[in-house]
Parts: structure tokens; sequence; C-alpha cells
């Protein structure tokens, strides 16, 4: 071993489920070589316990993405929201507001 790879690709086997789910947050952040990418794609194509796996965490992490938008309240709504409960004092003063 005089290479630093994260995957062992000596065996038939192109890689194991456990390396690839190791490397699976990598892969959907893209943070993987071009190559680990395709060995991932590749064992993905012919093992559907790792795809059910990746299509969950894509879902997930799509879900989070999409509540964490609808928790962003723009300023303006979140002043009038708390003008409405009278928890403006809470609000930063802004001069000429
Ligand atoms: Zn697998």
């Amino acid at each position: 071993m005089n290479h630093n790879h994260n995957f062992s690709t000596g065996d038939n086997e192109s890689l194991s489920c456990k390396e690839l789910l190791g490397n699976l947050s990598d892969f959907i952040d893209g943070d993987l070589p071009e190559d680990a990418c395709q060995e991932l794609q590749r064992h993905m194509n012919g093992c559907q316990n790792c795809r059910v796996v990746y299509d969950t965490m894509t879902r997930t992490i799509y879900l989070y993405q999409e509540s964490a938008k609808e928790t962003e309240l723009p300023d303006d709504v979140r002043g009038r929201l708390f003008r409405t409960l009278k928890l403006d004092d809470l609000l930063p003063k802004t001069p000429g507001d």
C-alpha cells in the first residue's frame, strides 16, 4: 500500500457496502474524486441495499433543506410578527423606523 486511497481495489469486489456507506455523505456532498464517484455508482447499480440507503439519505437531506428554508423568515415578516405579538422591543432599533 503506497498510495492513499479510500477504497480497497485489490479484490474482485469493487467496494464493499461498508466502504460505500462510509463515503456516502462525501459522495452526496460532491467531495469525492471522480473515480471514487464512479465506483460508488457502479456498486449502487448492482446493490439495491445501498441504493435504498442513498435514496433515503438524499431525500432526508432534501426535506431538511426544504424545512430549513421555511423556518428562515425574511426580516420584514419577522418584524411584522414581532409587532403583532407586541414583542417589537426585542427587535434591533433602526434609525428612522
Ligand atoms: Zn452495497
